[in-house]
């Protein structure tokens, strides 16, 4: 199988917000695709960019005080804190406000218009008189023409749901400045895509099987001739008036690009960025851009949200088509998601927010997993559902799949000097059914019917539990006579653990990388299936992989930020000594801050200490040889198996305490008012995500 050139891209999010998780899983769904192409051996090129220009962030930068290319670049600076959490491996970001975009939009511009498919036109459009500045439909707002409903935009009624041109609303006037607008022409550019060669193009590239069916369908609509044998499709306004935050137009000054002609050209901007930065050279590829994109062999794939299905089935293959470049061999469309049956709204602010679900410890191949086992390859909602996610995470992740390592490791390393064994029989049989099975999932992958393979990835890890219930390690491990039974009972299991690992890395790439860590191997591919740990492989000591999902966490997760509490609550605070309940201490330079040397600290195990209500005892990795013993005074307020598995803050160089209970070689670091009385509670301090033990805080 020789290996395939992918160029893949996610949908350029607009730079006027931080990502939400519509966003997230857009961003999960090509990234597992994206990893499994890898596993399978090709050579994928995955990059996103901010879409930075129009007059919404024109109008927001304003309002906030600052440039537009400030206001975006402020935004963009946010983004890679939310790709990092969830593991998004992007090999390239970039911004459409990039001097390679402003070329690339010039020169496919000037290639349209060389073939004869740019028009223009004189058209009116209303003015803002004290603005300056012609209008988006969005940005005026009247009475509806239809219902007489008030406040509605300029494209669309809320209430009664008519469509209408901006000209049409009764009463209008400026959402920017209240004012009344004028109608004013001004002439713009059109891409004539009703031209017979633009539509007999399109008519091909959208019906040849390559599209999702429900896609092409919509597609054939969108092009079907109307009544008056017009096709459905007519020419697109290309130009706006400055001012306008875009990308002036060669030859027409005061006219640039509307933001939807160059922000798929993004796509191709962000790569010819990665090519100039030498990202592919770095990889083996001598190769220039140009001569990339060029390469017939080269594969394009757009995965985006059902909403935007219009400009990159339409528009995009066509601006590609005719400016004689490669045009996508596919474009992925994916559905909204819903959290609780309920449709996300950006205004409300509702739905879950992918920086609170982080700082709140929650792990991030949760969210993979579940995204993941609710996708498939159609363009369909999927729900966030708390009570199905929380189940979910914890029956098959944990009940399935982790158990089978926790059940069996611990016996070969302490029983067998960590060597794996022989298998018997069945051990061998169960081993090569997962074995067979790789293809299959792999194609899974491909495919991206994700649900499909993790429901069968979940049937594989149920035969390996069944064989693990029916030869109970733990009874053999009782008699000294059955060791080499036990011996081949957890071979058989560790095996077939590396095998759903392998399976499963797509999805959850750390938490594999870390069992490949455990295991003591190389990097898992999809041809790492045809082979076997075998018999005396040594392994290493296993760690507890993942935590199961406290549904506490869901409340936490979903419960209004403070900051909306407090804007409603008008009591005046009480005079207090200070934030929470004490007064700043004096300052120090840094010389003392330095003295306290912190860590971060992984709890590998706790326990209760008999005799004492309030303490538990602790052991760290610091990432030291011994694990240390830490006494802390936090029983009350966690039970010992939610800490388990989780990192903290420690104080590594506090002096040895000796205690009742023994001695505590440090202290964790936990957040408390003075006054715990009225306000309850200890939370012991956690970092983000990818923090390691013993790495230092300073
Ligand atoms: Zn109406």
């Amino acid at each position: 199988m020789s290996s395939r050139q992918l160029f893949v891209t996610t949908a350029l999010p607009y730079a006027n917000g931080h990502f939400h998780i519509g966003h997230i899983m857009e961003y999960i769904q090509a990234d597992i695709w994206v990893r499994a192409q890898r596993m399978l051996g090709h050579d994928v090129y995955f990059v996103g960019a901010d879409d930075a220009h129009g007059a919404p962030i024109m109008i927001a930068a304003e309002k906030a005080g600052k440039t537009p290319q400030q206001f975006v670049a402020d935004i963009s600076a946010g983004r890679q804190q939310y790709l990092d959490g969830f593991h998004i491996a992007f090999d390239n970001w970039h911004s459409t406000d990039g001097p390679e975009n402003h070329a690339l939009a010039k020169e496919i511009f000037l290639e349209l218009k060389a073939q004869g498919l740019i028009s223009t036109k004189t058209i009116e459009q209303f003015f803002d008189p004290e603005k300056s500045m012609f209008l988006p439909d969005r940005f005026i707002k009247g009475e509806c023409p239809k219902c007489a409903a008030q406040d509605q935009y300029g494209d669309s009624c809320e209430q009664c749901g008519a469509v209408y041109g901006p000209t049409e609303l009764k009463n209008p006037r400026s959402a920017l400045s209240g004012a009344t607008p004028v109608l004013k022409t001004s002439e713009h550019y059109f891409f004539k895509l009703s031209d017979p060669k633009c539509l007999s193009f399109l008519q091909n590239w959208t019906q040849d099987g390559k599209l999702q069916s429900e896609v092409a369908n919509k597609v054939r609509e969108w092009l079907t001739p109307n009544e008056q044998g017009l096709s459905g499709l007519g020419d697109w306004d290309i130009s706006r008036d400055a001012p306008y935050f875009g990308i002036e137009i060669p030859d027409a000054p005061g006219k640039y690009f509307y933001v939807w002609l160059d922000a798929p050209i993004g796509y191709l901007a962000s790569l010819k960025n990665y090519f100039d930065k030498g990202g592919p050279r770095s990889r083996g590829d001598a190769r220039s851009f140009e001569q990339y994109m060029k390469d017939e062999k080269v594969e394009q794939y757009h995965f985006i949200g059902k909403d935007i299905t219009y400009f990159h089935t339409l528009f995009w293959p066509a601006t590609l088509h005719f400016s004689h470049r490669k045009t996508p061999t596919n474009v992925f469309v994916h559905g909204f998601i819903t959290v609780s049956g309920e449709k996300m709204s950006k205004s409300r602010g509702t739905g879950i927010d992918p920086l609170k679900y982080l700082s709140l410890g929650m792990n991030p191949e949760w969210m993979r997993y579940y995204i993941a086992a609710k996708l498939n390859a159609k363009v369909e909602d999927i729900d966030f559902n708390p009570e199905d996610f929380v189940a979910r995470v914890n029956a098959d992740l944990i009940g399935k799949f982790i158990n089978i390592a926790s059940r069996s490791a611990g016996f070969i390393s302490k029983r067998f000097e960590h060597k794996m064994g022989t298998l018997s029989e069945e051990g061998l049989a169960l081993v090569q059914h997962l074995q067979q099975s790789a293809p299959h999932i792999a194609q899974g992958f491909e495919q991206r019917e994700f649900g499909k393979v993790l429901r069968d990835i979940m049937l594989l890890a149920d035969r390996v539990n069944s064989y693990v219930d029916t030869h109970k390690p733990w009874e053999l491990a009782k008699k000294a006579e059955q060791a080499a039974q036990l011996h081949q009972v957890c071979s058989a299991c560790i095996e077939s653990f590396r095998l759903l690992s392998l399976l499963l890395k797509p999805v959850l790439p750390e938490l594999v990388q870390e069992v490949e860590r455990f295991l003591k191997i190389s990097p898992l591919a999809f041809s790492s299936a045809q082979t076997l740990l075998g018999q005396g492989h040594e392994i290493g000591v296993y760690r507890h992989l993942m935590q199961r999902v406290d549904p506490h966490l869901m409340d936490a997760l979903f419960e209004p930020s403070p900051s909306v509490n407090t804007e409603h609550d008008d009591a005046a605070p009480p005079p207090s000594a200070g934030p929470g309940g004490t007064p700043i201490e004096g300052v120090i330079g840094m010389e003392d801050f330095s003295k306290v040397d912190l860590r971060i600290a992984l709890i590998t195990a706790c326990e209760s200490v008999t005799g004492s209500t309030k303490l538990l005892r602790l052991s760290l990795d610091v990432g030291e040889d011994q694990p240390r013993q830490v006494f802390s005074g936090i029983a009350a307020h966690y039970k010992p198996e939610d800490l388990v598995g989780k990192l903290t803050v420690m104080v590594a160089n506090l002096a040895p305490r000796k205690m009742k209970f023994g001695v505590s070689e440090g202290m964790v670091l936990a957040a408390s008012h003075e006054n715990e009385k009225e306000h309850p509670g200890v939370f012991v301090l956690s970092p983000w995500p990818g923090a390691r033990p013993g790495m230092r805080i300073r």
